[in-house]
């Protein structure tokens, strides 16, 4: 399945619940979100149907996100049903690692290939003001577990935002060395409807690289494959690997392979999407796989050529990352 530009479709993010146990300030704005009924959310059942319609499309790479998708009862079944579709080569999560330790086990055996775990700082002070929840303690021991659970690699991902955890950049490197994990800073992306992203929270990309060259001096490392997004690094030393996601200041829209299911069954073709198209009400309403996979054909005809953030015309999702997936 190719779009417009000639990009192929073959990455998969399935939101599985838009809840989330933290309130991070930039991700969850309001103290007190409404969610979504649950009889609003896709099924495992429905969940699984439609990754195996995406797959036969053409998608390899699945990412189960959220909200906080350890929240959803029994996911290592879905993981499970998931990892057993024919042609799924990477099954990942992305998740905030609070409950990770009760759920590692069962994931790995259920099939989960990798983590990805969120975590924006080292200080206990800090992650009580962002998140509005504590637990600092736990997610450090969940990337510990994760990292000696015999998967692949995990990656922490860290949102810098300036005058807020910006001075962590270098401790964060550390940390990438001595737990021998990769981190990946992420820019702060404009996705929720209020005021909270300016330009003047945005920490860019080469910022990040230039505090961390100034301390460590960093080597390019190659993509590992066409539609990588983050730039990768290793120290000069060779210990520990960092990554830098520039969605902002360096777009990668260009090889962007990826679609998107929120909770509530709705596709999206972009992060920052202004419409979204229905796949739950024609699958609860018995749709044949040709139609869903001419549903999902179209929509992805018809992907965004990139993102309009650098533009005048630029208008906000309405949605925040915890309602799209992240
Ligand atoms: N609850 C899980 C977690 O915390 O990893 C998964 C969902 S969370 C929305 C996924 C990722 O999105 C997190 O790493 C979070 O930092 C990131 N995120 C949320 N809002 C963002 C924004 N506006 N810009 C950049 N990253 C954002």
């Amino acid at each position: 399945m190719v779009d417009g530009f000639g990009r192929a479709i073959g990455d998969l993010r399935l939101s599985v619940t838009d809840r989330c146990n933290l309130r991070c300030a930039y991700c969850i704005p309001d103290e007190t979100p409404v969610f979504q009924p649950r009889e609003e959310l896709l099924t495992f059942e429905e969940l699984e149907r439609v990754t195996a319609l995406f797959v036969a499309a053409g998608v390899s790479k699945i990412r189960l996100t959220g909200g906080e998708p350890l929240l959803r009862r029994d996911i290592s079944e879905l993981v499970r049903g998931i990892a057993a579709i024919e042609g799924v080569k990477d099954l990942a999560m992305t998740t905030n690692g609070i409950f990770l330790g009760g759920a590692l086990a069962d994931l790995r055996a259920a099939g989960l290939h990798r983590l990805n775990i969120s975590l924006d700082t080292l200080r206990p002070e800090r992650f009580r003001l962002l998140t509005r929840r504590s637990g600092l303690e736990k997610v450090i021991d969940a990337i510990r577990l994760a990292r000696d659970a015999d998967m692949g690699t995990v990656k922490v991902n860290v949102v810098p935002l300036r005058g807020f955890n910006d001075d962590e950049i270098v401790a964060f490197g550390q940390f990438a060395r001595e737990e021998r994990v990769v981190v990946r800073f992420i820019e702060f992306m404009p996705l929720e409807a209020g005021e909270l992203w300016s330009r003047d929270l945005l920490v860019p990309g080469a910022e990040i690289r230039a505090t961390l060259n100034a301390w460590q001096p960093l080597v390019p490392l190659d993509p590992t494959h066409d539609a990588e997004t983050a730039e990768r690094f290793r120290f000069v030393d060779g210990a520990g690997e960092i990554g830098i996601i520039a969605p902002v200041t360096r777009a990668f829209c260009g090889a962007c392979n990826r679609a998107r299911i929120t909770a509530d069954g709705k596709l999206r073709t972009c992060l920052f999407s202004l419409h979204e198209i229905d796949l739950k009400t024609p699958l609860r309403a018995g749709a044949e796989d040709r139609d869903l996979l001419e549903l999902i054909g179209s929509a992805w005809a018809a992907k965004e050529e990139g993102h309009l953030i650098n533009s005048k015309d630029f208008v906000r999702p309405a949605r925040t990352m915890s309602a799209i997936g992240g």
